[in-house]
């Protein structure tokens, strides 16, 4: 299996529209939603139910009532301000941080480190479509490279025989994205012509490159900002990273998704611009050296 994930530095660079197109355009039979903040390829994927199972994120603070003798050391210790003694000890479960330390300080071995259910993990098979696996985060919980590496894990040991897996990354530069970019064949970045998208870009590019990962760049609303859109395909050239192509600003791109469908199953420009770029992005991945499962390179 080739892996190839899409990644943006921030949220609303047309990351997840892309990773759509690609899953449409490459008929991948194995595919994942790592961006488990606010995942929405769902939208646009159709698949029917998914088989869920708990995700246990950290653990968090329990107390045992009877022992506590309300010393107050534990809500004197706790940094994220979980633990409050007012006639009885609580703690706010969505504050803990699961860091353990009022287990630690304790006196009487009153407070307890419990498995806590961060978010569901969801995974959806079609005998058609093959495989497609996310996740839910429940209220109060973030993302972690341990999630992401999980949603990851699923999808490849549920399509094992699947040629190819297109992964929507967790945006930002973070643990979820280097838990994202851990193992993939390639990086394909979704740029935007903006100062801000530029920065967000090399730090990316950066963040790959210390993990050895494969990165090719492609610009989304590049007409938006010809002259950025200029300056990334320099910087590309420059640092020897291969650009795969420019998609255009266009509002058929949401009226699209939100009739559940990429940009490429409708006739427009940017379906047409996405189209170029999966080919150039598909020739370049062909050629690249296997990666194999829990590398990078
Ligand atoms: S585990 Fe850490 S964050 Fe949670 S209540 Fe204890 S000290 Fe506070
Ligand atoms: S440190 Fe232990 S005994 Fe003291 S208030 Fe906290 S739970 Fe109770």
């Amino acid at each position: 299996m080739k892996r190839l994930l899409i990644l943006s530095g921030k949220g609303g660079t047309g990351k997840t529209t892309v990773a759509a197109s690609m899953i449409r355009l490459a008929e991948a039979r194995a595919c994942a939603d790592c961006d488990v903040d606010a995942p929405n390829l769902h939208l646009v994927l159709e698949r029917g139910s998914p088989e869920t199972e708990d995700y246990h994120g950290l653990p968090k603070a329990h107390v045992d009532e009877a022992r506590c003798t309300l010393c107050g050391l534990c809500e004197e210790m706790c940094r994220f301000g979980a633990i409050s003694i007012d006639g009885h000890l609580t703690i706010d479960a969505r504050a803990c941080e699961g860091c353990g330390l009022c287990d630690h300080v304790c006196p009487v071995d009153a407070i307890s480190m419990l498995p806590a259910v961060a978010g569901d993990l969801l995974l959806y098979r079609d005998p058609e479509k093959g495989v497609f696996s996310t996740a839910q985060l429940r209220m109060g919980n973030g993302t972690t490279g341990l999630l992401v590496a999980e949603v990851k894990r699923r999808m490849e040991k549920a399509s094992r025989q699947a040629p190819l897996a297109v992964i929507d990354g967790s945006p930002g530069i973070g643990c979820p994205v280097i838990a994202s970019i851990s193992g993939v064949d390639m990086v394909l970045v979704v740029a935007e012509p903006s100062v801000s998208g530029i920065s967000d870009m090399e730090r990316i590019l950066d963040t790959a490159e210390k993990l050895r990962a494969y990165t090719v760049v492609c610009v989304n609303k590049a007409d938006a900002h010809p002259r950025m859109t200029e300056r990334i395909r320099a910087y590309c050239s420059e640092r020897d990273v291969p650009y795969v192509g420019e998609i255009p600003y266009d509002s058929e791109v949401v009226r699209a998704v939100n009739r559940g469908m990429a940009p490429v199953d409708v006739e427009c420009p940017a379906g047409e611009a996405i189209r170029r770029v999966f080919a150039e992005t598909m020739k370049i991945l062909d050629r690249s050296p296997h990666a194999g499962p829990g590398m990078s390179r």
